[in-house]
């Protein structure tokens, strides 16, 4: 297998079936891109462009993505960034640390899918007052009584 060091853009409306090493495909109709894994592996490797997902940076020559690519779901598990349309390893992650990055991953693309603002503190996710929530009419009657007796 031989590694891929680079990555040019070739801006397509489709990403063809048969992908060529060395090129990222850049769908701006469909917001994705894709790339023949860099590890020389021959897998297909598709990252949406989304604010929750991957950002595309092209400087008119090259392009960089960002976060880093994790094919944690490929088997030769590579990790590597994109920038400058040079391909930068990572070292390989633990299970842990691909287990929380997932984790990570998945609650990024959660609040954007629920419209949050991504740099929502995680504390701000916890449902609050569970207990008042029991009979909100009740409560709201009361608080509007007091208010006409004024
Ligand atoms: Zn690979």
């Amino acid at each position: 297998m031989t590694l891929i060091a680079a990555l040019r853009p070739e801006f397509v409306d489709h990403v063809p079936p048969e992908m060529e090493p060395g090129v990222l495909y850049v769908s701006i109709p469909y917001s994705t891109c894709g790339h023949l894994c860099c590890c020389g592996c021959g897998e297909e490797v598709f990252t949406s462009l989304s604010p929750a997902r991957w950002t595309l940076i092209y400087d008119g020559e090259n392009v960089s993505l960002d976060p880093s690519v994790g094919n944690w779901g490929l088997p030769c598990q590579s990790h590597y960034w994109v920038r400058d349309g040079r391909v930068r390893w990572s070292r390989r992650y633990t299970d842990r640390e691909i287990a929380d990055n997932r984790q990570r991953d998945r609650a990024r693309l959660d609040r954007h899918l629920r419209g949050d603002r991504p740099e929502e503190p995680e504390w701000r996710e916890q449902p609050e007052r569970s207990s008042g929530k029991t009979r909100p009419g009740l409560v709201t009657r009361f608080r509007r009584l007091g208010v006409r007796r004024q």
